[in-house]
């Protein structure tokens, strides 16, 4: 069971992986998660400042020397993707992962009322830029050795719920993203994609969207690791175009 994993202490040794939202809530403890079990982290994210904090936790607890990619999903055209790959395979020359976690919540509104630039933004930043990145990073995830795609999605995206607009559809797209990317790569290629869900967890979205809510009630993104290891893992190798639930509560 992807929940119940209880990684090695070098399960992730030799594997460079990028994670996209880094700098906080739960991309912030995946990162230092993969680097504690030996991963080299490639910290993609908007805030320079929040990168640099990361980086040098990664530094101080004797792990890999992580890279910083500073990068603005809301407004990063493809040719800075292609560029993006290009310096990977220049200066890294492997990609063996990739979590897709970097994600914005929009508002809670009736689609009725929903603001269209407020749409757009959710649609580009959680779907868009996720597809136009996964495409750009392709040449290199296909040809790690088992390579493993994780995407975010949120109980919302598998079930659609009102008042989440473009939070909920955004969710939706990625999961059918995962789904066809699955189908069209699995007799080709050892890359395999995923998603993730991580349920109700301690972070600001998370009390963004729950103003009212005790969040100590929730999980910490530490306790939701293992699943989010393990998807990284070797161990995970044959799991294809799943969506991985962590937690019962939503
Ligand atoms: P946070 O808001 O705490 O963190 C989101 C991260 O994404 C931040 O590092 C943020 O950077 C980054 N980010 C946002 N916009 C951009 C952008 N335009 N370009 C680059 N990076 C960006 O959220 P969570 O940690 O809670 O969520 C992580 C993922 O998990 C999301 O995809 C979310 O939808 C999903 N999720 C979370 C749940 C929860 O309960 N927390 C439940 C279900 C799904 P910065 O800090 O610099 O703004």
């Amino acid at each position: 069971d992807i929940r119940q994993f209880v990684p090695s202490d070098h399960c992730l040794d030799g594997k460079i992986i990028l994670v996209t939202g880094a700098g906080d809530g739960i991309g912030r403890i995946a990162a230092l998660t993969y680097a504690r079990y030996g991963a080299t982290v490639l910290l993609l994210g908007r805030t320079m400042s929040k990168l640099e904090a990361v980086y040098d936790e990664i530094e101080s607890a004797g792990g890999k020397q992580p890279a910083m990619l500073p990068m603005n999903l809301e407004g990063a055209s493809y040719a800075e993707m292609q560029q993006l790959e290009r310096l990977i395979d220049k200066e890294v020359g492997q990609l063996d992962g990739i979590l897709h976690n970097a994600g914005i919540l929009g508002t809670l509104t009736p689609l009725e009322m929903y603001d269209v630039d407020t749409f757009d933004k959710v649609m580009k930043v959680n779907f868009h830029a996720t597809f136009m990145l996964t495409q750009a990073l392709l040449p290199l995830l296909k040809s790690a050795k088992n390579g493993s795609v994780v995407f975010t999605s949120s109980t919302v995206g598998t079930h659609p719920r009102a008042f989440w607009g473009a939070y909920a559809l955004s969710k939706q797209a990625v999961e059918g993203m995962s789904d066809i990317f699955t189908q069209e790569t699995q007799n080709t290629t050892n890359l395999r994609f995923n998603c993730i869900n991580p349920g109700a967890t301690r972070t600001n979205m998370r009390a963004h969207a729950y103003p009212g809510e005790n969040p100590m009630s929730l999980k910490t993104p530490e306790e939701i690791m293992p699943g989010y290891v393990c998807l990284m893992s070797d161990a995970s190798i044959g799991t294809r175009g799943q969506v991985v639930a962590l937690q019962p509560k939503d």
